[in-house]
């Protein structure tokens, strides 16, 4: 039982590790980020609607490249401190050669969304708060959604749902003052929308509402879209439409397509290395249900001369990260997204859903349920080294 610690005064008598804080904030994020050695800063791959850059960190200098990304959705706020964390440990232990491999890392590709996501977080959960009550309140925020969403399962309830009332003074006052203009438009569409109390505890999308992975041209939902009815979530936050700018779903601003500079930029970024190197694949990091996505070309039809050889690629790499996370292998049939669009200019690319505990952004945190927190940080840390090291010996052995 070496994971139970000493009860001192404010720290913890819970199962699980509580050496320190697990909840990141954006400045907090950007302050690790530049704490580390062995990684270069390059130059930014874009910056978003209201002029934050998209930061972009090198490993290595090898010829080897692979991209990681996390963060499309803010409120997976465990992608961002997963992908940060194991930035930090391979800084420290250098656990790929850096004379192999050049790792791209992405680790915010949302940065007005993760603004808006932690600084609701902080109305509850401050910086300075024992890790100890940080569990505590990751699991208020758990039960509370566990609670609605049989509510909404067996009495088809539409109401604001708990764990969001838990962030009711969470609104655009919240964001610190120095992100002006993001206030201001955070603002106008809670306002504009008559979005729910607490909503920004729940927010997916970028400054202007539009949700990343949604930003595609033709949307699951684009009937609704065209016609301006509101549509919903099945289950969680069935009382958000996803037709209209705010937390979710939205997939682009008005009537007309246009991609989000977000997706611009992650876009670019595959297109000029694959045209450059040799990119053995990209990881995209999600926060939900312990699956791993990959493209079976065959089956999606694309039309590639390589599709046979990509999708059998595609499964070994699905099976590689499998053996030390145990997440379970599904083929992408999500068309309607632009992670499923990088699939395709990139062979090689998994989408990882991290933890199979209900609710975002919270729930991820929690440690004395499952160990759900030291799994995802170990067990993925584990299978990105052992997928990457794989990825370079097939790579060789086709060539
Ligand atoms: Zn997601």
């Amino acid at each position: 039982m070496e994971n139970w610690k000493d009860t001192k005064k404010g720290s913890c008598c819970l199962f699980g590790d509580y050496s320190g804080h697990r909840i990141l904030d954006f400045d907090e994020m950007n302050e690790q980020l530049n704490q580390l050695v062995h990684f270069k800063e390059q130059e930014a791959i874009g910056m978003t609607t209201f002029q934050y850059p998209i930061r972009h960190f090198t490993y290595g200098t090898g010829p080897y490249h692979v991209i990681l990304t996390a963060g499309t959705h803010a409120s997976e706020l465990i992608t961002n401190c997963f992908l940060i964390h194991f930035m930090k440990e391979l800084d420290q232990h250098m656990f790929l050669d850096p004379k192999q491999f050049t790792l791209h890392f992405i680790p915010i590709l949302n940065p007005e969304g993760t603004i808006i996501l932690t600084s609701a977080i902080r109305t509850v959960i401050p910086r300075k708060i024992t890790p100890f009550w940080e569990e505590l309140l990751c699991i208020q925020y758990y039960t509370n959604s566990r609670l609605e969403d049989n509510y909404v399962i067996e009495k088809e309830d539409k109401d604001n749902k708990l764990q969001m009332w838990m962030f009711r003074y969470a609104d655009s006052n919240c964001i610190p003052k120095k992100h002006k203009q993001l206030r201001e438009s955070v603002k106008e569409i809670i306002e504009t929308e008559k979005l729910p109390k607490g909503a920004m505890i729940a927010w997916s999308s970028n400054g202007v509402g539009i949700d990343l992975n949604a930003n595609v041209p033709n949307p699951r939902y684009i009937k609704a879209m065209r016609q301006k009815i509101p549509f919903y979530h099945e289950l969680r936050l069935n009382q958000i439409s996803m037709t209209s700018k705010g937390p979710i779903g939205c997939p682009f601003r008005s009537n007309q397509f246009q991609f989000e500079p977000e997706n611009k930029a992650i876009i670019r970024l595959y297109k000029d290395l694959i045209k450059k190197e040799k990119v053995l694949g990209s990881f995209i990091y999600h926060a939900c249900g312990n699956l791993i996505y990959y493209l079976d070309e065959i089956d999606e039809k694309v039309n590639k001369e390589n599709s046979i050889q990509n999708t059998k690629y595609n499964l070994q790499i699905a099976k590689k990260y499998q053996e030390a996370t145990g997440y379970r292998i599904l083929k992408d049939h999500k068309e309607t997204t632009v992670d499923y669009m990088l699939k395709k200019i990139l062979p090689g690319t998994i989408l990882v859903e991290l933890g199979n505990i209900r609710s975002t952004p919270l729930s991820q945190f929690i440690d004395s349920i499952d160990l759900v927190y030291s799994h995802i940080m170990n067990d993925n840390k584990k299978a990105l080294i052992e997928t990457i090291e794989m990825m370079k010996k097939l790579y060789e052995n086709k060539g």
